[in-house]
């Protein structure tokens, strides 16, 4: 097998798309007007815009003026979370999980030093929300609710119409980051009661640094950067037209192969999935099973570490992630898998397999049959062995790793 590179790490970020860099390279080159101005030059890179606006509506069955361009996810999100509680300044009660993408997490860490009453909801052993704690914690006082449409751990996807029509019921706004989720589930928002939902164009085979917002028609909205006219008024700032026309193209094209990611990406995530458990003792599957997006395996090797079996996959061309963060010093499992349980001698050996519709079946055979041999070999000089599986981090008289726990 020659070097080439096995890209498994669709969740972090994702390669671009061939048709995506033809439709920004003019924007790149020649077109460089700034859609504000008023010679005709400047209205090719206006159209532009309209169009790639319209392509990014249609892929989330929503209306043009209901989309807002971003840097990124994280942008957009906070932009929805602020908006929302700015516009109800009086309620003093945010609504979020245990499970979410920094993005928001940390803003409901933010919060709650602000005064804020934040809850975080936990999940099950599963990664599940559970609808009636939700229905309790939902009171007079909650401005707003934020939950992840798919989890970018575990790819779990969570019960955001349900949650959506109790929020409904309540009168409370609700705002969904479904970076995950775009480009890999069809969404209709028409349909969804949903009032914000963010997107970002490196997760859909766009560049980094464009994201969207879609901010339902009538929805309350404050903007975050105030300056230009730009975007109606709700994001302020001369438009990056090469990355929104790229995002436009990745979304008309993420459009286009919305069934792959249910037929050809799901059957070959099951197989590795099927063929790694088979080969390998003691793994186990993290998430619902019953309940994912199609394109992620997360899955755990009792007694090893993930980053060993990052660093052996990596030599090997493998490009995948691990749950723990024993690199950033501490011994701790991912705030995911910790929030559903997974005992401590799994979680620490957890990887992130994530597939895009570029995978083929050769990356797939050759991930299935490496890693038996990778595990094996870690397995065998292992200092986890002999750690009871309830042990906690700190209990770790037994491990030689370098971290800085000792
Ligand atoms: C990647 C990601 C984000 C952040 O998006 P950026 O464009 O990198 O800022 C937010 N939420 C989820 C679920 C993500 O996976």
């Amino acid at each position: 097998m020659s070097k080439a590179l096995v890209y498994l790490d669709n969740n972090a970020t994702t390669g671009l798309a061939p048709e995506v860099l033809e439709a920004m390279l003019p924007f790149l080159k020649d077109q460089y007007g700034n859609p504000s101005s008023m010679y005709r030059f400047a209205g090719t890179a206006q159209e532009a815009l309209n169009k790639a606006r319209s392509q990014v509506a249609a892929l989330l069955g929503a209306q043009p003026e209901e989309i807002v361009f971003t840097s990124c996810g994280t942008e957009s999100d906070a932009t929805a979370v602020y908006s929302a509680l700015r516009a109800r300044p009086e309620k003093k009660h945010f609504i979020t999980t245990r499970v979410e993408h920094p993005a928001v997490l940390s803003l409901g860490q933010y919060l709650e030093k602000q005064g804020y009453t934040v809850t975080f909801l936990g999940v099950d052993n599963k990664g599940r929300i559970s609808l009636d704690e939700f229905q309790r914690a939902l009171n007079k006082e909650t401005a707003l609710v934020s939950m992840m449409y798919a989890n970018n751990e575990t790819g779990n996807i969570h019960p955001v119409e349900q949650v959506g029509a109790l929020c409904r019921e309540h009168g409370v706004p609700f705002h969904v980051d479904a970076v995950q989720a775009v480009g890999k589930i069809a969404l209709n928002m028409a349909a969804l009661p949903i009032d914000y939902l963010a997107l970002s164009g490196h997760k859909l085979h766009a560049p980094k640094g464009i994201g969207a917002l879609y901010v339902r028609r009538g929805a309350p909205f404050r903007p975050f950067l105030r300056g230009g006219h730009q975007e109606r008024g709700r994001r302020a700032g001369t438009e990056a037209v090469p990355n929104v026309v790229a995002l436009g193209a990745a979304c008309a094209l993420a459009a286009q192969h919305i069934e792959d990611e249910n037929t050809t990406v799901r059957a070959l995530r099951d197989e590795l999935q099927k063929r790694l458990l088979a080969a390998i003792p003691e793994s186990v599957v993290n998430g619902d099973p019953e309940n994912r997006l199609p394109n992620t395996l997360n899955i755990s090797f009792k007694y090893v570490e993930g980053e060993a079996i990052l660093l052996m996959l990596d030599q090997l061309g493998i490009c995948a992630s691990s749950g723990s963060a024993c690199t950033s010093g501490s011994l701790e499992p991912s705030h995911v898998l910790r929030a559903m349980g997974v005992p401590f001698t799994y979680a620490h050996g957890s990887i992130r397999f994530s597939l895009s519709r570029y995978t083929t079946r050769q990356e797939i055979d050759f991930v299935a049959e490496s890693l038996p041999k990778v595990i094996d070999r870690l397995r065998a000089i292992s200092p986890y062995r002999n750690l009871p599986d309830d042990a906690a981090p700190g209990d770790c008289a037994a491990c030689s790793c370098s971290c800085s726990n000792g």
